[in-house]
């Protein structure tokens, strides 16, 4: 597609040890170390800091030309010290930069030698809980980042010694694990449709309060909520997993069935009808509960409004870019409402991303003939919608300057948003965030649309003045 591709111009990805902390920040009593140089952490804590409007703290080992030369591990050591003894937390994700994973530190060895030397142990109840996650961003992105992490913070509880693993005892709860970051208001949304239907659950990571907290006096330096560690222990033991995302591999998910054999089902992002449908039917086959009252009512409301809607939304000419199980689930709503995804890209490398949206293409519009792409910058995105012509773009805010440019309506949906306020609480999930979401497309098409429109519709209205006049004037 771009003619300049020896390079990556504006990444449509954000880096791999920022996903790390989005999963960490999801966990009780978590603080982050990124074991590099020192900008790393400033600019990630900025981005996460724009995005949620929230304080965000993540430690840097800071590393040097000396550390870069004869490696970083006294700087790791001292850099767990201090967190230690600042922020006193329970858990301590170290996710590697660049620099630590081009120096080749061996991450793991430096935390063993630095828990022998302080005497920390393995117990979940008495000792801190230190989890390295090979993160150098030149490999992968934001999302293989937050993947990885959960990966290595349910191996970690699941094969730590601890109380809640003495006792190998069903809980009777359901795991959810989501592939991506979802908002705050997502996340609080999915709790409640558990607490309806399945009683008792783990939410991993549960980012409601961490990402989105109330304003208090006394701002602790770690942020209330999060999972609780007992329940992320708890996982093995629990009756499945379900996770959502159906792009990018579930590692978590898939551990705790092959280790622990917890049983693992995977649906995409619950956006959008069909997928919210999917969610929901897949929450009765493993609860066997049936779909409340109020969830049905809202399905009716839902399909109420994408007719209204569909006069407005038919045959629209969309773009719709970002992470990539968040595209196939906004997509295949796209798709629902009648759109015409002409462009569906993500910045991620996903080897599945083009096979899955080809085949939810065929699954509902078969005629439709879309441009798919992986791994784009936003140069390459920007010569797509050049040849595509799309008359809206659906995706994060880092797209604003195309749709500047090129006077294309920007819906934002995804991470990060860093030009407007509100990103914590934008709903896209379950039945209510799908007509959310439908009312600001819908409502972006008709600003877009009456501005171009207005003067025809003038005309017609005088037009239509003056027959009337005629009809009048004839009787
Ligand atoms: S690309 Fe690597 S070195 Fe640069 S900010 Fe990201 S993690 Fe740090």
């Amino acid at each position: 597609m771009t003619k300049r591709n020896y390079a990556t111009v504006n990444p449509c990805v954000m880096c791999q040890p920022m996903g790390s902390a989005l999963a960490f920040k999801g966990i009780e009593n978590t603080m982050v170390l990124y074991h590099g140089s020192q900008g790393c952490s400033t600019y990630m804590r900025l981005h996460l800091a724009h995005h949620f409007r929230e304080p965000v703290d993540i430690a840097s080992s800071s590393l040097s030309e000396k550390g870069a030369v004869y490696g970083g591990r006294e700087n790791l050591k001292k850099g767990l010290r201090n967190v230690i003894n600042r922020y006193k937390p329970k858990v301590i994700g170290v996710a590697t930069t660049c620099l630590a994973e081009t120096i080749g530190d061996d991450v793991p060895a430096i935390i063993r030698e630095f828990k022998e030397e302080e005497g920390i142990g393995d117990d979940l109840e008495k000792d801190i809980i230190i989890i390295p996650v090979s993160t150098p961003s030149y490999g992968e992105s934001h999302v293989s980042g937050y993947i990885k992490a959960l990966d290595a913070v349910v191996r970690k509880f699941a094969e730590t010694p601890g109380e809640e693993n003495a006792a190998k005892i069903p809980n009777g709860k359901l795991n959810l694990i989501p592939t991506e970051s979802l908002s705050p208001a997502d996340v609080r949304e999915l709790k409640e449709i558990l607490e309806v239907m399945a009683g008792d659950y783990i939410f991993l990571p549960d980012i409601c309060e961490t990402f989105d907290a109330p304003l208090r006096d006394d701002l602790p330096k770690i942020a209330s909520g999060g999972t609780p560690l007992s329940e992320i222990a708890d996982m093995p033991n629990s009756r499945a997993s379900l996770g959502l995302g159906i792009v990018s591999k579930n590692l978590a998910l898939r551990y705790l069935e092959e280790a622990h054999e917890v049983p693992g089902f995977d649906v995409p992002i619950p956006i959008g009808l069909s997928n919210t449908d999917s969610f929901f039917t897949e929450l009765v086959n493993i609860i066997g509960c049936p779909i409340p009252e109020k969830y049905q009512k809202e399905r009716g409301r839902l399909l109420d409004a994408m007719v209204d809607v569909h006069k407005y939304l038919y045959g629209v000419k969309a773009a719709v870019y970002g992470d990539p199980d968040t595209v196939f689930s906004l997509t295949t709503f796209m798709l629902e409402l009648g759109m015409n995804p002409v462009l569906v890209a993500t910045g991620s490398k996903s080897r599945d991303f083009e096979k899955r949206i080809k085949q939810i293409f065929k699954e509902i519009r078969p005629e439709l003939e879309p441009v798919v792409l992986d791994g784009i910058d936003f140069d390459s995105l920007n010569d797509a919608v050049s040849e595509c012509s799309p008359e809206i773009l659906i995706g994060n805010s880092n797209g604003r300057y195309i749709a500047k440019a090129r006077d294309i309506p920007l819906v934002r949906v995804g991470l990060p948003i860093h030009d407007r306020v509100g990103a914590q609480r934008i709903l896209t999930v379950g039945y209510k965030g799908a007509m959310e979401l439908l009312d600001r497309i819908t409502n972006t098409i008709l600003e877009a649309t009456d501005t171009f429109t207005a003067p025809v519709q003038i005309e017609s209205y005088a037009d239509q003045g003056e027959k009337d006049d005629c009809v009048e004037g004839a009787q």
